[in-house]
């Protein structure tokens, strides 16, 4: 077998989105996926206006839109009472940002980066489980578990959460939140169905629990997602995240939301893992790419897109490093990426776990959030400003971030809510965190 420019390691959504970008920029790529299939479990994955403007780019979006639902509104709801706190308007948002904001069966956008890549000439190897890299001086080498050795002038590691490839340049585990997801769908002939408006993406924030419904292809599925935080978790047992503990968790929110539980798959369940940020992602001419290199917490729905991002800025930056013999100069292009993802990333995964920390609070700090959220103007667009423009290919077209507003401010005469700030000519953005 010939060596390829670039083997990526891993078929998800990162790797399959990498293969194809950098096959679009003229380079051999070989993927090794290590199932003997391709797939994608779960159900429904909400993609962002930076994630459809680079499916455009890719000459994608237009089958993406129809295959899932373009959503008009996305509401945030009290779990417990049922009550609404706050909305985005999802064809301003578009206006605003240029793009839609899209929701999709995962087998369905797994299956479209596919069948690009495989129009593409990737050439797409599974039972392929890599084991081992190497640098080997003007390249790399992986060795697959049945003992055969691929080389290339680039190895992309794009191998998930509990990538091996990682162990290179981090010596860390996965970090558990206690939290656990359970999903499902619901046919849309289905009496619960009748109940929601397909239109939506409704979230219900509650004390250690959310719930999260959409419709899929084109309204003929509802997508459910139930998250709680699992008390045989935090009590350290193993045996964590049981169906029991799903009734238990949502015992005080509303009937709505209650409703919805015995719709879910209760036969699986996904624990929540991410782990800290890393600023390395390079080692020579071995690069981490998508959960590998920056698995988050799924709160604010950027997990696959981040993983886009990745594969989409490398391969802008091998266009910009290429010379006219059709060569890369990778430790430029890998220099580019090295200097723009790990910081834009790192803000993706504090944000999400604080996001997270404040759609489950319970008590006095729920009733600062509610009247914080209930607060805001729908039009604000000022907590996804940082998040829905293009994305940055270099740390100077990184956008600032928002500012965050203290919960303690929710009471008391002088409270600012982030319009106010943004409608202040002055105010500038500054890196923190959501709530404080
Ligand atoms: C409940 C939940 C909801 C989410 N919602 C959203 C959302 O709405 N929007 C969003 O953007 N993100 C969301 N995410 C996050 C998103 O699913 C992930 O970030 C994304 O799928 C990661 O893709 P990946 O390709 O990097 O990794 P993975 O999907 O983990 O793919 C890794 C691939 O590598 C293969 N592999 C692993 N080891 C090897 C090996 N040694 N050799 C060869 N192959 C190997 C695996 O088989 C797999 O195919 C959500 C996550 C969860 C859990």
């Amino acid at each position: 077998m010939s060596h390829p420019d670039v083997i990526v390691v891993g078929g998800g959504i990162g790797g399959l989105g990498a293969a194809y970008s950098l096959t679009r920029q003229g380079l051999g790529v070989r993927l090794l996926e290590r199932a003997p299939a391709f797939g994608e479990v779960g159900a429904g994955i909400q993609l962002a206006p930076n994630c459809t403007r680079i499916l455009d780019d890719y000459g994608l979006l237009d089958e993406a839109k129809s295959l899932g639902v373009v959503p008009d509104a996305m509401v945030m709801r009290d779990a417990v009472d049922g009550a609404e706190l706050t909305r985005l308007d999802l064809r301003d948002l578009e206006r605003r940002y240029g793009y839609p904001y899209l929701v999709i069966h995962r087998s369905d956008l797994h299956g479209l980066l596919l069948r690009a890549c495989e129009r593409a000439g990737v050439e797409l190897i599974t039972d392929a489980r890599v084991d081992a890299y190497e640098n080997t001086g003007g390249g790399a080498r992986v060795t697959l578990a049945s003992g055969a050795t691929h080389e290339a002038g680039l190895v992309i590691a794009a191998d998930g959460l509990h990538s091996a490839a990682r162990k290179l340049l981090a010596d860390d585990e996965p970090v558990s939140s206690a939290y656990v997801a359970y999903r499902g769908t619901v046919p849309a002939g289905s009496p619960r169905v009748s109940r929601v408006d397909l239109g939506e993406v409704a979230v219900y924030v509650g004390p250690g629990c959310h719930f999260v419904h959409y419709g899929l292809r084109g309204g003929k599925l509802l997508n459910q997602v139930a998250v709680f935080e699992s008390p045989k978790a935090l009590a350290g047992r193993e045996d964590w995240g049981t169906p029991d503990e799903l009734d238990a968790a949502f015992a005080r929110t509303c009937d709505f939301v209650r409703d919805g539980l015995p719709f879910m798959w209760r036969d699986k369940w996904w624990r929540m893992f991410d782990r800290d940020p890393i600023t390395t992602w390079v080692d020579d001419r071995i690069a981490l790419l998508g959960d590998c290199a920056h698995p988050p917490l799924q709160y604010i729905a950027q997990g696959a897109i981040m993983a886009v991002e990745d594969g989409w800025v490398l391969g802008e930056h091998v266009a910009r490093n290429r010379a006219a013999d059709g060569s890369v100069d990778w430790s430029a292009a890998l220099a580019a990426y090295q200097a723009v993802r790990p910081e834009h990333c790192r803000r993706v995964l504090t944000t999400s776990r604080t996001w997270g920390e404040l759609w489950h609070l319970d008590g006095l700090a729920r009733e600062q959030r509610n009247a914080l959220l209930r607060a805001r103007d729908t039009y604000d667009y000022a907590f996804t400003d940082w998040l829905y423009g293009p994305t940055a290919l270099t740390p100077e077209q990184e956008p600032d971030m928002f500012t965050p507003i203290p919960l303690s401010s929710a009471t008391g005469p002088g409270r600012r809510t982030a319009i106010d700030r943004t409608g202040d000519p002055t105010w500038r953005p500054k890196e923190s965190s959501q709530c404080s």
